[in-house]
């Protein structure tokens, strides 16, 4: 039997360290590891025997979380990566190639949509944007050149779920993988695996760590794709040039991917956790369910408070019956839709800027997942070089606060934005 989710967030991947008993996870903080003999060092490098060389492609604290994640999403195998960031490039670099394209949202993490669009043109990748609610859509912008679709799970900034089951349909369908990042909603929240998808990445900074310490990502692999079966993916299935000619899928199968991401992909990019990282993000992921649970909790209580209170004008949060997004809310993502929405306030730019200097319990901040209550008032901080219409495209128009709510009491949450909104509209 397969053990429950609370159990596998404290055990997985993980058990008393062989060499001292130590009952949590150490922090192996070496950059490299000696070989028994130099056969052991060649069978290493021959990828024919698993083991450590050097912690810029592998470390046990760091292996420890990436077999924690991967038990968590259901995968069979993660890679960890020194931010979220990281993690996306990681997880299409095997993919792709100059002249190639992805399919994804239009509905993006600000930082993700800069990637996706700047980043790319230097690497020759294109992204193209569309309306992820039309799954219809989706379909028709995949052409013979695009190698993935991309999408959030639960869609930064104003919180809407995706219908990750009908996007890994039309995935299917062009056989391409399906690649969800999984941030926001966590896999306590929604199992992107489960619903169809091929890749997960993370932005570990955020739930997973939980209390804002510091930067990670992780690519999941859930090991289903047959990278062989269309000849679109060269660098798992035929002989790698960088990796003296192995074949990745045909010699690794469902680990393929995973082993790719580390024998070349952080080999050669160099993209890596630290294992300092890794055990501030070990220690937060024990408690992921107990932090998810309440940070939904509240952040209900919350949006409900505000869509009634007269001195706001509308709560996204797709928790609430009057979302657009409710019933499929309740169908995909029944524990809850996170806790990351937007709330457009009366009183426009202005009450926005008041808004956010009289908080005293939130902090205004750029980031989201902690356990502390974060805000954040995108046209006048990370949208400001845009136009009013663009930040209005974006969902961060001159009215619109983000909220990340925290797992404080909800009655003080609720408080504080009483007492700052009074501020505000005075
Ligand atoms: C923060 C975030 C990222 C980027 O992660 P970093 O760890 O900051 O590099 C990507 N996607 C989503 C949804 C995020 O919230």
């Amino acid at each position: 039997m397969t053990q429950g989710f609370d159990t596998l967030q404290i055990h997985a991947g993980t058990e008393p360290d062989p060499a001292t008993g130590a009952r949590q996870v150490p922090i192996y903080q070496t950059t490299a590891y000696v070989f028994r003999d130099a056969d052991h060092a060649a069978a290493l490098f021959n990828l024919q025997e698993v083991g450590y060389i050097y912690s810029r492609l592998t470390n046990p604290t760091v292996g420890a979380l990436a077999n924690r994640i991967a038990a968590l999403e259901g995968g069979a195998g993660a890679v960890c990566t020194s931010s979220g960031h990281a993690a996306q490039i990681m997880a299409l670099y095997p993919l792709m190639g100059p002249g190639l394209n992805i399919v994804t949202s239009t509905r993006l993490y600000g930082g993700t949509y800069t990637q996706f669009t700047h980043v790319f043109r230097r690497f020759g990748w294109t992204a193209k944007f569309v309306d992820f609610d039309d799954p219809a859509a989706v379909a028709a912008a995949i052409d013979d050149n695009t190698r993935a679709i991309f999408c959030e799970s639960i869609a930064n900034p104003a919180g809407v779920p995706t219908d990750i089951p009908a996007i890994a349909k039309v995935a299917d369908a062009a056989g391409i993988p399906l690649v969800v990042d999984n941030t926001s909603a966590t896999p306590f929240l929604c199992k992107p695996i489960d619903m169809g998808a091929t890749l997960v990445v993370h932005s570990t900074t955020k739930y997973l760590t939980g209390n804002g310490t510091v930067t990670g990502g992780a690519i999941v692999d859930s090991g289903k794709f047959d990278w062989s079966a269309s000849g679109k993916f060269p660098s798992l299935s035929e002989p790698e040039p960088a990796y003296h000619g192995i074949k990745f899928h045909e010699a690794l199968g469902p680990m393929a991917y995973t082993f790719y991401g580390i024998a070349v992909g952080l080999r050669d990019l160099g993209m890596t956790m630290n294992p300092q990282g890794a055990h501030y993000t070990l220690m937060g992921i024990e408690t992921l369910s107990l932090r998810m649970a309440k940070h939904v909790e509240n952040a209900q209580k919350v949006a409900e408070w505000l869509e009634a209170d007269p001195r706001i004008e509308s709560v996204s949060y797709a928790g609430l019956k009057s979302s657009r997004y409710h019933a499929l809310a309740e169908r995909l993502y029944p524990k809850g839709v996170g806790a990351l929405f937007t709330v457009a306030v009366k009183g426009g730019y202005d009450a926005c800027v008041k808004l956010v200097n009289g908080l005293e319990l939130f902090s205004h901040v750029a980031n989201l997942g902690d356990t502390r209550s974060l805000i954040i008032h995108s046209a006048s901080t990370t949208h400001r070089q845009l136009s009013p219409e663009q930040r209005a495209a974006a969902n961060a128009g001159d009215n619109v606060v983000r909220l990340s709510i925290g797992t404080e009491d909800a009655a003080d949450i609720i408080a504080d934005l009483d007492q700052a909104l009074a501020k505000a509209s005075a």
